[in-house]
């Protein structure tokens, strides 16, 4: 049985033992199920955080040292960067507003927050100096007490200074950088074995959610994934294909036909990792374009360049902040925007990565990881749709860059 059928079968038995321990809440049956359900869902919620940094160093040092697999295109790797940036921006954008204008989750009071919220310290309000100083403080320090801290933003600078360090330094530095791409593999491979429990975490996670909340909540959730897949299909239906027909110069049609197997895979597999074989063929193929650039910008953009992936974060933050009845300021929104985008730079192309990465966004302004909890029975639907964008994103952005780089002598053939 694949993982997606015993998650889904994990999820429909999650709920109705939730509901079944709801119709005993004075017995020890529930008092016993409930510590049973909460130690397995600490447990799997715990695996997921204990990955979290090594994932996002590994992760980041060789995106950026992939570079070098490609020689110093200047030209090539800033296009593709502002590229990046901007459709990821543009999601970002798209997100918060879709959260807002349909005031996902707001008015809902969850009492499984309770403990958190007890504890929870809205950060101190920030100004844009602040802010910096702040952000200067925190991030360059040093990285052994940034990886024992969990302090993500300071593992992300740290990561993204070797992966330079490593495309500086050329052969010279091969084994450490063979070194990286290895204790990376071991990450997606830990996080394989985390996924095979996800099931049993799944079910722990639900049980506990439906015995111990408003049912409301599930109303309130298939409301913000339908505000959510809507969202990111119009990025992906609307945003990229006008870019790309304005930067690229390519119409839809060509487009969307052109890639519809690498599409159609990134939905089937939820795995911008798996579907980038396709994605490069497609480029290539039938979108003409040359294999020294797709060659460059897809891998890369499979690491780093994820618009789903970021607009889905963004969105979440608020929804769960509506659950909890928090109102974000406009700072700690940007400080979502910005986490967003670090998340979507340090979640690797696999299914669900996004849901560890989610952890860091919530952290980001105070909210409890344990929220994940709320957002992993959809988790895997979300996956499909935002998976299709991240990889939609990767081949739109090799058109763009192809088609700028024509004349550069470095990469002509
Ligand atoms: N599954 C997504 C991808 O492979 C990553 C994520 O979980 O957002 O692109």
């Amino acid at each position: 049985m694949s993982l997606n059928t015993q998650i889904l079968i994990a999820a429909i038995l999650g709920v109705v033992f939730g509901f079944v321990l709801n119709l005993f809440p004075d017995s020890t049956f529930f008092s016993a199920s409930l510590y049973g359900v909460g130690l397995m869902s600490s447990i799997f919620i715990g695996l997921l955080k204990m990955l979290l940094i090594p994932l996002i160093f590994s992760s980041i040092v060789v995106g950026v040292s992939n570079l070098q697999a490609v020689g110093q295109l200047s030209r090539v790797w800033k296009i593709t960067l502002a590229c990046s940036v901007t459709t990821t921006t543009l999601a970002l954008i798209l997100g918060l507003a879709c959260a807002h204008l349909f005031a996902v989750g707001k008015g809902v009071d969850i009492l499984m927050f309770q403990d958190a919220m007890a504890q929870h310290q809205t950060p101190d309000t920030l100004t844009p100096s602040s802010f910096f100083t702040n952000f200067i403080q925190n991030t360059l320090i040093n990285p052994f007490k940034a990886f024992a801290e969990g302090n993500v933003l300071a593992v992300v600078i740290f990561a993204l200074l070797v992966g330079v360090a490593l495309v500086k330094g050329g052969e010279h530095f091969k084994t450490v950088r063979k070194l990286s791409q290895q204790f990376f593999d071991i990450m997606m491979l830990m996080i394989g074995w985390v996924m095979k429990l996800a099931p049993l975490g799944i079910f722990a996670l639900l049980a506990k959610l439906v015995a111990t909340e408003d049912i409301s909540v599930l109303s309130r959730l298939a409301e913000f994934a339908a505000v959510v897949t809507g969202t990111t299909i119009f990025h992906g239906a609307v945003v990229l294909p006008l870019l790309l027909w304005i930067f690229g110069k390519m119409d839809p049609i060509t487009f969307f036909k052109g890639t519809r197997a690498a599409l159609i895979t990134a939905f089937a597999t939820s795995s911008s990792s798996a579907t980038m074989p396709l994605s490069m063929k497609c480029a290539q193929e039938n979108l003409g374009v040359r294999p020294q650039t797709a060659g460059f910008v897809i891998p890369l953009g499979t690491q780093l360049n994820m618009d789903g992936t970021a607009l889905y974060e963004a969105a979440a933050a608020l929804f769960v902040a509506n659950l909890m009845g928090l109102d974000l300021s406009l700072g700690q929104q940007l400080i979502v925007c910005a986490t967003a985008m670090i998340a979507s730079l340090g979640a690797p192309g696999i299914p669900s990565a996004g849901m560890v990465t989610m952890i860091m966004v919530l952290q980001s302004v105070g909210l409890p990881a344990e929220a994940i909890a709320i957002l992993l029975p959809i988790d895997r639907l979300l996956d499909t749709v935002r998976t299709v964008v991240n990889v939609q994103g990767d081949m739109m952005i090799s058109v763009v860059v192809d088609r700028h780089t024509r004349e550069d002598p470095a990469l002509s053939s």
